[in-house]
């Protein structure tokens, strides 16, 4: 197989070739500034309503809560930083979880140095909040909660519901990193009492460089962009008319494909689980079974060292992750696999795969075969699985 097998949907997404056909008029013909009178600019403006509709739609929300930011890390930023200061009157605690996305633990670590106070809820061995906790770390000037909807490594899905439940019951704002959730698996704003949501464009097949933040009518936010008074005063910066355009297109693609393409990729998913469970010992799939995103696969190997194995995969054509993109070219093991309890060097074994809609049961046999040949490989270089099989041996 000469071709590329792209197995980082996590990291980033092939833009549609459809979003594609929809954003070029936008460069071209259709280079109006939204803002202006003119027809042309009318054009660019209609354009932006028809997204925002789309979008609005797909989470059951008013298109006047939706605001367009340059991808998940702004939106991530705004609600959290613009949030806190909205609401320091009324206490300067918030809770997050220990496994969040860098956009909301740095955002965070900021937010402690301007003295508010962060708690951070562990999670379970499967990755799963620990609701117990989150509760008890409440306190009266508790004015955030932010827990990310599905996690971008091990692709475990949160108890959205409960927190959210939790969180309006003691007036509590609560905003979800959905990044990776939306546009893969249903998200009901309303019944999940979800405050503030951020998305991205590339990580369901839109361009890159454009998200969006939802934002509930009523929760007070200040701007976070400042200068004009595009997406109602509330986030300056001449629209990204393409990017908007592709978003839309994509968001319209992934919500109307919704059911089968999970259905496929959680077949392909489970295929590739089982085959790697029953042929490659000493592995251990992270993250939970159940609750998890439908295009997310993430194994530890003992005895090997993950980017050894992303080298000699890749020099197969198949694009993988060993944990975030954020965290390749630094040698620490992954946050989120020490927070589920991995030790150091195992989770320094891990490969992550992602799927699209595009792959095939073809490319996951090629995949599990090559994974095999190549754990197999770097496990007769390794001193550690040595000493291991001696010692299995006098036994
Ligand atoms: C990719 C990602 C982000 C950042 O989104 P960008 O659009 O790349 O800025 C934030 N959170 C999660 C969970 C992600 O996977």
């Amino acid at each position: 197989m000469d071709k590329m097998i792209y197995l980082d949907n996590a990291a980033t997404t092939k833009t549609s070739p459809q979003a594609v056909e929809a954003m070029l008029p936008y460069f071209t013909e259709r280079y109006g500034n939204a803002s202006s009178i003119y027809q042309l600019g009318a054009e660019s403006r209609q354009a932006v309503t028809k997204a925002r509709d789309i979008i609005a739609e797909s989470l059951q929300v008013n298109p006047a809560e939706i605001y367009f930011t340059a991808g998940g890390s702004e939106a991530d930023n705004w609600a959290l930083i613009a949030a806190a200061e909205c609401y320091k009157d009324k206490g300067k605690h918030i809770i997050t979880s220990t496994i969040e996305h860098h956009a909301i633990l740095h955002t965070c670590q900021y937010l402690e140095k301007k003295g508010y106070e962060v708690t951070y809820i562990d999670v379970d061995e499967n990755g799963i909040v620990k609701m117990e906790d989150l509760r008890k770390a409440i306190r009266q000037d508790t004015i955030l909660i932010s827990v990310m909807f599905a996690n971008n490594e091990i692709g475990t899905i949160q108890p959205i519901a409960e927190i959210g439940r939790t969180a309006r019951e003691k007036g509590i704002l609560f905003h979800t990193d959905a990044v990776q959730a939306y546009g893969h698996v249903p998200i009901d704003v309303e019944a999940l009492a979800i405050d503030m949501l951020s998305a991205s464009g590339h990580k369901v097949n839109g361009p890159k460089g454009v998200g969006f933040l939802y934002i509930r009518k009523g929760v007070k936010i200040r701007s976070f962009i400042h200068g004009g008074a595009q997406e109602r005063r509330r986030r300056a910066g001449t629209e990204n008319v393409p990017g908007i355009v592709g978003f839309g297109e994509a968001a319209r693609l992934a919500f109307g494909q919704m059911k089968e393409r999970m259905e496929k990729a959680s077949r392909l998913r489970d295929y590739l689980i089982e085959r790697i469970e029953k042929e490659i010992p000493y592995c251990r799939l992270n993250g939970d079974r159940i609750n998890r995103l439908p295009n997310n696969v993430n194994f530890s190997f003992r005895f090997i060292e993950g980017e050894s194995l992303l080298i000699m995969l890749d020099m197969k054509g198949i694009c993988a992750s060993s944990g975030s993109a954020c965290t390749s070219g630094s040698l620490d093991p992954s946050h989120v696999l020490l927070a589920i309890g991995l030790p150091h060097e195992i989770a320094h074994g891990s490969l992550r795969l992602t799927l699209s809609e595009e792959n095939t049961m073809e490319e996951m046999d090629y995949v599990v075969d090559a994974i095999k040949e190549v754990v197999d490989r770097l496990r007769q270089m390794s001193p550690l699985y040595e000493d291991f099989v001696k010692k299995e041996q006098k036994q």
